[in-house]
């Protein structure tokens, strides 16, 4: 017998899966959060301008030094902070783990939450601990979670802000307050930053020990990977050690500093999405058998009462329309989530589910 993976490989990966992306060709695609509206037509011309100079047979710049500069402009940065960009905010979860992990080592985060805060972890090979929201608000168990972090003592604690899948918004004195009690890193990761009524950036600037994480990916730019984390300098500089040279392509770093350049055309479309959101769930609401969840994001959870969340999920691609089944985790029993898309979009997916319902 020759070599076999399962005689050379971690035993983990045995019982592991590849991440699995549901086709979605010619569907309408409300399923990844993703910004329905393309690159502005006007705007086109000028990035192809910028793409035409860059050279590719050259490595990018390793910093992405411009790049930075524009995203400091862009979001005011504070100057006394320090960022570090990533091939989309997956690759900085993964170097925040890898950073932590000794032996032993354990991360925390509720559930339900973004999975890859888990399933990285479990890459790399860091304990995870998953602390349930409330049932049905899916508000933070604040009592559990100090209760958690100082038996765990976990090295990061992950708190989407607004939270993936559920929308909800964590109240600032509680995130602050879970900043106050561990001893960890707190990863604030304001992934729909563009569409929540506040960020908790003044957090990052009070706390060293407090890092935000942002992508471009739900604003308008998935196409181009491309997160970033910012916080305190001394913490930074020791993180970008194992960040892998160049990881940063220069088509992105072109792209970027293109589109940031013209952030007022993403902040116009972020608004119409939240406007879109008021739409959908409205209709939502008004729907029979259904409970709708707030939300601060750019999708929204909804609960299926007298179906199941599978025949929903079903009948809606028989009609052509792809949204996020997410009725097998954990707490999410029987719900679905639905991105926020175009109008004509969210009335075709309103009509569809209407049928579907009766
Ligand atoms: C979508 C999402 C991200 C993903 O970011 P990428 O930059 O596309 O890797 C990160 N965090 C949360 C909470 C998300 O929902």
């Amino acid at each position: 017998m020759g070599i076999t993976p399962e005689k050379l490989l971690r035993a983990e990966l045995a019982n592991m899966q590849a991440y699995h992306v549901a086709d979605s060709t010619g569907l309408i695609k409300l399923d990844a959060m993703e910004n329905p509206y393309p690159f502005p037509a006007a705007l086109k011309d000028q990035w192809l301008a910028e793409l035409k100079q860059v050279e590719l047979n050259r490595y990018p710049n390793p910093q992405a030094s411009e790049l930075k500069k524009t995203f400091q402009k862009a979001f005011s940065l504070s100057p006394k902070l320090e960022l570090i960009f990533g091939n989309g905010s997956d690759e900085l979860i993964q170097l925040l783990i890898m950073a932590v992990a000794k032996p032993n080592a354990t991360i925390l985060t509720v559930t339900p939450s973004f999975s890859m805060y888990k399933l990285i972890a479990e890459y790399v090979g860091v304990n995870v601990v998953e602390v349930p929201l409330q049932q049905d608000s899916f508000k933070l168990q604040m009592d559990l979670l100090v209760e958690q972090i100082a038996k765990y003592q976990p090295a990061v604690i992950f708190l989407a802000c607004p939270n993936n899948p559920t929308g909800t918004l964590w109240p600032q004195d509680q995130v602050e307050e879970i900043i106050k009690q561990t001893t960890g890193l707190v990863v604030i990761d304001e992934a729909y930053a563009p569409f929540a009524v506040y960020s908790m950036m003044h957090l990052v600037e009070r706390y060293p020990q407090a890092i935000m994480m942002r992508t471009v990916s739900k604003m308008g730019l998935a196409g181009l990977r491309l997160g970033w984390i910012l916080g305190d300098v001394q913490w930074m500089a020791e993180l970008d050690k194992m960040r892998l040279p160049y990881n940063i392509n220069a088509l992105t770093q072109a792209s970027a500093n293109f589109a940031l350049q013209n952030i007022s055309v993403f902040d116009e479309q972020a608004k119409l999405i939240c406007q879109q959101r008021e739409v959908l769930s409205n209709a939502l609401q008004a729907m029979q058998n259904i409970n709708v969840f707030p939300s601060q994001a750019n999708f929204i959870l909804f609960k299926v009462l007298k179906a199941t969340a599978n025949s929903i999920y079903e009948s809606l691609l028989n009609n052509k329309i792809i949204i996020k089944n997410v009725s097998n985790d954990g707490l999410l029993e029987n719900c679905l989530r639905v991105t926020v898309g175009t109008e004509e979009e969210n009335q075709a997916f309103i009509r569809a589910l209407d049928s579907s319902l009766s």
